[in-house]
């Protein structure tokens, strides 16, 4: 995937609005920077070692703001994140962390409260409560069987 603006929904897994883009980044679009609560970076970290993957991965994301610099090798990752609220579901690269930790990015307010609010990954309540988007997004059906 290229780049999304923040909270745009992506239509390419969903027939609806409930699936929303965090941190699909690009080096000739602008982003948000900023500070973000270290608890929120430390719950995202920890999700993000855990990382569910319903999906194969459509290849490696490489880190374009790090192509921008003097870094020879950029951050590469191939991994995506799944964040539910109770009214959407996030979908950002695993590299999110990267930007934020490296390049300052600053995700929107309502996905860091998604990310403090969010069951662990992989768990029963995780699953749960991923399932109100299942419905709308058939790709889903494989991880959420009992
Ligand atoms: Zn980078």
């Amino acid at each position: 995937m290229s780049f999304v603006a923040d909270l745009q929904a992506i239509h390419e897994f969903d027939s609806g609005y409930s699936v929303r883009a965090v941190a699909w980044l690009a080096n000739t679009e602008p982003y948000r920077t900023g500070p973000v609560p270290t608890e929120f970076l430390d719950l995202l970290h920890q999700h993000i070692e855990k990382a569910w993957q319903p999906i194969l991965s459509g290849g490696w994301h490489e880190c374009e703001l790090c192509k921008k610099g003097f870094l020879r090798q950029p951050f590469c990752s191939s991994s995506n994140l799944f964040i539910p609220s109770t009214s959407v579901l996030y979908f950002a690269p695993v590299m999110i962390e990267h930007y934020i930790r490296k390049h300052h990015y600053q995700p929107p307010q309502e996905f860091i409260e998604a990310v403090l609010l969010s069951p662990a990954q992989k768990t029963p309540e995780y699953f749960q409560a991923i399932r109100p988007f299942a419905e709308r997004w058939h790709v889903l059906s494989n991880g959420l069987r009992e």
